[in-house]
Parts: C-alpha cells; sequence; structure tokens
C-alpha cells in the first residue's frame, strides 16, 4: 500500500487530533496532506509544523495573518476562510479526505470531495443529516465509498464485510447513555453544562458530548445508519449498553447477530476507515473477557429522552425534518453551552423548530439550505444569543 495522502478537514478536534495519532503512529501508510480548522490557530500552526502538509486552511479570516506568518518559512500553502475550506476538498494533493468538521459546517466541503471523487472516511454525522439522500447518491454516481468513523456505524460496517447481499432483519446501535442514565426530569432540569461535559466512557467535542447526553446524538445516528446502509426505520434499534464494550450489531434474516467490540477508543474507528479493507497493527489497550466487567443492556427511557422521539419520528417522516431537527439542536446545544437555555429546553427548542418550519418532501440541495437557514433562525428567536 503506498502512503495514503489523508486531508483532514477538522483537525484539531477530538476526532481531528486523534487521526493525527494515527498518522503519526503510521508514517509508513498514511501522510497528513490538508489540515482545517476553525478558529485553533496555535494548534493548526502546530500541528502543520509537525506534519508538513500541502494546505493548511483557517476558517476565520482574521486569523490569516497569524498563521502565514507562523508557516512562512515553510512549504505549506495557507488559505482562509469558508469558502477556502470548500475549496480545499477540491484540491488534488490528497487522496482522502477524513470528514472530521462538527455540524452542518462539514455539509459543503464533503459535497466537494465526492464531486472530485475522493472517498470519505466520514465521522461528520450531520452531513447524512441533513442531505444523506443527495449526499448516497452523489457518492453512487461518483463511485466513491463513504466509509463510517462514528464506532457503532464502523461496527456495523465492519459486520458486514463477507456478508455480500445477506439480508438484514435489523441493526441494533448501542448507547451508553450519556451522563444522566437513570435520571428524571426533576434532576434535569437542574442540570449545568459542566456536568453534561462530563461523559462516562468518551472523551470528544463539546457537541457530540451534549448531545450523547441528551441522547440526540443517538437519534442522530439512526439517521445516519438508515442512509449509509440503506435501512428501513423499523430495522434500526437502540438499546442502552452503559459500558460501551459492543459497539453495535447486526441481526441477518436467520436470527444470528454479529457484533463488533472492544474498548472504547476513537483511534480504532478512524485507523480502520483510513487503512480500509485493511486492518493495521497497533498497540492500544485490549478487552479482556477474564476481567469480571458484566455487560448490561436496557431499553432507552424515551419519555425522559425525549429527543430520541423527536429524531425518530425525523427519521420517518424523512424530507427536510432532519434538517430542521439538526438545525435547532445545533442552535439548542449552543445556547445551552453558553448557560443560555436549561437542559431540557433543547428538547423544547428543537420540537417547537419542527412544529413550525414548513415540511418538504423531497427537497433539493438548496431547498435544504433554506430549511436550515429557517430553522436556525426560529430556534435563535426562542433565545436571545
Ligand atoms: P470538535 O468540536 O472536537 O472538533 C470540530 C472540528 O471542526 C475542529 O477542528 C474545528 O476547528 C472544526 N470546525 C468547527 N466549526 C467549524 C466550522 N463552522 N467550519 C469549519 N470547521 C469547523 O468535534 P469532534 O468531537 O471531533 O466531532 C467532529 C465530528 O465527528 C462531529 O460531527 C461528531 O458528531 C463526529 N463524531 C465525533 C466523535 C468523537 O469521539 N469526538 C465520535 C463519533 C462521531
Ligand atoms: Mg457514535
Amino acid at each position: 500500500m503506498s502512503v495514503k495522502r489523508i486531508g483532514i478537514f477538522g483537525s484539531t478536534g477530538s476526532i481531528g487530533t486523534q487521526a493525527l495519532e494515527v498518522i503519526a503512529a503510521n508514517k509508513n501508510l498514511f501522510c497528513a496532506s490538508i489540515l482545517t480548522a476553525q478558529n485553533n490557530h496555535e494548534l493548526l500552526i502546530k500541528q502543520a509544523v509537525e506534519f508538513k502538509p500541502d494546505v493548511v486552511v483557517i476558517g476565520d479570516e482574521k486569523k490569516y495573518a497569524l498563521v502565514k506568518e507562523a508557516l512562512a518559512n515553510t512549504n505549506v500553502k495557507v488559505m482562509a476562510g469558508e469558502h477556502a475550506i470548500e475549496e480545499a476538498a477540491g484540491m488534488d494533493c490528497y487522496d482522502m479526505m477524513l470528514a472530521a468538521i462538527v455540524g452542518y459546517a462539514g455539509l459543503k466541503p464533503t459535497l466537494k470531495a465526492i464531486d472530485a471523487a475522493k472517498p470519505i472516511a466520514l465521522a461528520n454525522k450531520e452531513t447524512l443529516v441533513v442531505a444523506g439522500e443527495i449526499v448516497m447518491q452523489k457518492a453512487v454516481e461518483k463511485n466513491v465509498g463513504i466509509i463510517p468513523v462514528d464506532s457503532e456505524h464502523s461496527a456495523i460496517f465492519q459486520c458486514l464485510v463477507g456478508e455480500g447481499k445477506n439480508k438484514i432483519e435489523k441493526i441494533i446501535l448501542t448507547a451508553s447513555g450519556g451522563p444522566f442514565r437513570g435520571k428524571k426530569p426533576n434532576f434535569l432540569v437542574n442540570v449545568k453544562r459542566d456536568h453534561a461535559l462530563q461523559h462516562p466512557n468518551w472523551s470528544m467535542g463539546a457537541k457530540i458530548t451534549i448531545d450523547s447526553a441528551t441522547l440526540m446524538n443517538k437519534g442522530l445516528e439512526m439517521i445516519e445508519a438508515k442512509w449509509l446502509f440503506n435501512l428501513k426505520p423499523e430495522q434500526i434499534q437502540v438499546v442502552i449498553h452503559p459500558q460501551s464494550i459492543i459497539h453495535s450489531m447486526i441481526m441477518f434474516e436467520d436470527g444470528s447477530i454479529k457484533a463488533q467490540m472492544g474498548l472504547p477508543d476513537m483511534k480504532l474507528p478512524i485507523q480502520y476507515a483510513m487503512a480500509f479493507p485493511y486492518r493495521i497493527e497497533n498497540n492500544f489497550p485490549r478487552y479482556d473477557f477474564r476481567k469480571p466487567d458484566t455487560l448490561n443492556f436496557e431499553e432507552p427511557d424515551v419519555k425522559t429522552f425525549r429527543n430520541l422521539i423527536l429524531a425518530t419520528n425525523a427519521l420517518v417522516q424523512g424530507g427536510n425534518m432532519p434538517c430542521i431537527l439538526n438545525a435547532a439542536n445545533e442552535i439548542a446545544v449552543f445556547a445551552f453551552l453558553r448557560n443560555r437555555i436549561g437542559f431540557l429546553d433543547i428538547t423544547e427548542m428543537v420540537e417547537r423548530t419542527i412544529n413550525k418550519i414548513p415540511f418538504i418532501a423531497n427537497p433539493t440541495l438548496e431547498e435544504l439550505f433554506v430549511s436550515d437557514g429557517e430553522a436556525r433562525n426560529f430556534a435563535a428567536s426562542l433565545v436571545e444569543l
């Protein structure tokens, strides 16, 4: 295998930095040829000095001069701004995109990469939530592989290897339940940002950590799974598994269940996606069945964590509903992280936005952009940001 040039879009985030650890440990297999970040110019500069990419992009244009100056004595091309991130996605200097930008902002660069026929290692689940049908169609047209990085979807993907056209009865997405598993609304009403940011099993970016606490993350993942694996809503089941050892499972039509397991460590699905179809050796800690540890499973408490119902409804309704759900959720999580709204208000804001923005059954990409904007504006109007 020749050295694969990875374009890391969102290199300063939780996924991006772990991907760079994988690259650093496997220099014979990978290099980082594009790095992009929104704000964190200091880390971006440090990464550029260490990994010597062809191109770096800083989203915040005000920081262009700082990055340019710091990299003046290198061969790294420096670009800035939202459009430059998209432009970089269309460049020749990389072989695979690691889509690790958070939120809706990841959609356009990913579409651009697919247009340029680049395979995608997809962490940015919001891309498929917002425009799954369009993204997957384009990937088929361009004959581009979309390989999931999200641990649950990586698990399903790994379980499918060797199954050819064997029929899936259902998939079982596991969820840790987050820091508030077992809690009720009378507790959740007083929950603050710092408590919600403490995930029991995974260390992740702020947005997905809050989504895990509200169970919206699992809702978004159901929609992501629908598009990745071409499933009907009723084929997607969610089960709470607090230990996060089984990353997800498939039940085939003969009732046989395949699971992918391991200690929770995102570097594993990241390296699997980057190296696919190969597995590569590593020294990550191993799960040991001899150590007494019970694996538990329970039904999600959807009465308390209503986001899971809202997301399931959006999944069933389709059209622009998941896009509206996602936009409202991004605004609500942003407001919660700034202590502007309470934990339970997140669901309230999403629900009110879903009920407000007009439904479109078969939206074009442009219509999705409009729905996203409308949903954001409406959700923001519910709280003074
Ligand atoms: P993060 O917040 O740690 O990092 C986000 C990255 O995106 C940063 O590099 C940031 O500079 C960049 N970014 C943020 N806003 C941007 C914008 N408007 N335009 C361009 N770039 C922008 O997030 P993360 O936890 O690494 O998650 C990244 C994606 O991967 C998310 O979609 C998340 O759902 C998904 N994911 C993450 C994990 C995890 O363990 N962190 C697991 C599964 C899936
Ligand atoms: Mg996940």
